[in-house]
């Protein structure tokens, strides 16, 4: 049965290696739900989810700093409003294609369906290359990206926020010219500065959920973060917070890389060392390696793009948090993990691990959270934003974060339940999984066949 739905989802999106992935992993935890309530079946629950409602395909034509044309390619997914107006982030970065952002989209379905929020599922971005260019290009570059999009989204129907590539500073240069277009003050996209309508701990979000999300894994055991060694990959925005509180809550990261390669400090990335790895990366958007400049105790070791597997996870730790980008714990990776005594492996990225990898892990009784269940911090507080933008109110940093951590006990919760309940005992993956389609399938069956 599952090998009949693959084979006609393979048929129908030949070419997209990543969206078949994440479909792959989703169908093989929901067959059991299938069989429970035929009626999915006969509505052609599955076959419909995994099509978008809507993909936008757009040029995007802007002027580099040279006088030079430039032209890239940008899209907006809107793969499923069963149960809120589709959310989901942008990303800019070259290897975005088709299949990167359905693999998102679908993702984004599931994990937004945990958080509690009614928000549907969608993603976007370019293969527009942040790196190298200048202020002003990425300015020109944001401008003319919504000089499209602006057709597409409002606060009411899809409402986009950040990704790889898409920070505070571009959602700024996305949202005055959304306002101009438009001539109108909305929350159309999340991820907005403090002072013009963002909500506090938006930017701490997704790295501070991870470590609640890992920290609520870990009491299931009597154990806690406090005194782990943690390995942590990348060093943008989730790997940065997910760093920060684990420094708060008593652990110690010792790892931190980007796409040039990886840094270990045995000392730990405390918080002096933190800012200043923030501050490369946020303000001079500097490289990694500049980090042992800096701190010559620690060591830096280039990215091997042929190795078939990745070093990082071959370091002693407790916990690993993969917080760069898809695909970056394969089978290998995860045999390593296991090998030196991983307990905890929390997704801050979307899919980091492969399909391989995630049943190394499992088998071996490591505790394993997937990205839509311990990353989903960041778009539940886009929700909690979106809601204040509602309201015309602002809420305190406290009520944020403490809803937060609320959201994120209650997905763990719920993962857990649910995969009792579906016999898979201490299986975040299939929880996580059911409990997410569960509620969009009830509602794309309560709206008809549309
Ligand atoms: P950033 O752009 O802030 O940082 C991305 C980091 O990952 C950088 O250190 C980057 O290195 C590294 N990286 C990106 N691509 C690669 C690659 N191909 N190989 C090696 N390293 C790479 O992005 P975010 O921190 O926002 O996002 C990281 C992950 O978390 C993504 O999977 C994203 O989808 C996911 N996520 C983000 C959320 C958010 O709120 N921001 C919410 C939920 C999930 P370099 O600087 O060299 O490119």
């Amino acid at each position: 049965m599952a090998s009949d739905i693959l084979s006609l989802i393979q048929q129908r999106n030949p070419n997209e290696p990543e969206f078949l992935q994440a479909v792959e992993e989703v169908v093989t935890s929901v067959l059991p739900v299938l069989d429970r309530h035929p009626e999915y079946r006969s509505l052609k629950i599955l076959e419909r989810i995994v099509e978008p409602e809507r993909l936008i395909s757009f040029r995007v034509t802007w002027l580099d700093d040279q006088g030079e044309v430039q032209v890239n390619r940008g899209y907006r997914i809107q793969m499923n409003s069963a149960i809120g107006p589709y959310k989901g982030g942008l990303r800019f970065h070259p290897s975005v294609n088709v299949s990167v952002l359905k693999f998102l989209a679908f993702e984004q379905i599931f994990k937004n369906a945990l958080t509690g929020i009614p928000m549907g599922g969608g993603k976007g971005g370019s293969d527009f290359d942040p790196k190298g260019k200048s202020e002003n290009e990425i300015m020109k570059f944001c401008q003319a990206f919504m000089g499209e999009l602006a057709r597409h989204i409002h606060h009411r129907l899809d409402v986009p926020a950040g990704d790889i590539g898409v920070g505070g500073r571009e959602i700024g240069y996305l949202f005055g010219a959304y306002k101009k277009i438009k001539n109108e003050f909305t929350g159309v996209l999340s991820g907005k500065g403090i002072g013009w309508g963002g909500s506090l701990i938006r930017t701490e979000a997704t790295g501070y959920g991870l470590i609640y999300f890992a920290e609520n894994m870990l009491h299931t055991r009597g154990d806690t973060i406090k005194g782990k060694t943690c390995l942590v990959s990348g060093s943008g925005n989730v790997a940065q917070f997910a760093i920060e509180k684990i420094n708060k809550m008593g652990g110690k990261v010792i790892t931190a890389s980007d796409s040039s390669g990886y840094i270990v400090d045995e000392e730990g990335i405390v918080k002096e060392k933190l800012e200043f790895l923030k501050d490369l990366k946020n303000n001079r958007r500097g490289r990694i390696r500049e980090y042992v400049d800096q701190y010559p105790s620690a060591v830096f070791h280039p990215a091997d793009e042929g190795a078939d597997h990745n070093p990082i996870w071959n370091i002693k730790g407790h916990c690993a948090f993969p917080c760069a980008t898809q695909n970056e714990v394969n089978e290998k990776d995860a045999m390593n993990l296991v090998k030196n005594g991983v307990k905890v492996v929390g997704e801050g990225a979307n899919m980091p691990v492969t399909i391989e990898g995630i049943n190394v892990l499992i088998d071996n009784g490591v505790m394993y959270s997937p990205g839509k269940a311990s990353n989903a911090g960041g778009v539940a507080t886009s929700g909690l934003e979106m809601t204040q933008n509602y309201m015309g109110t602002s809420w305190t940093r406290e009520e944020v974060d403490n809803k937060l951590q609320g959201i994120m006990r209650n997905i763990h919760d719920t993962c857990l339940a649910v995969a009792n309940e579906y016999g898979k005992p201490g299986n975040y993956l299939a929880g996580a999984n059911i409990a997410g389609f569960l509620k969009v399938a009830n509602a794309m069956k309560a709206q008809g066949v549309i």
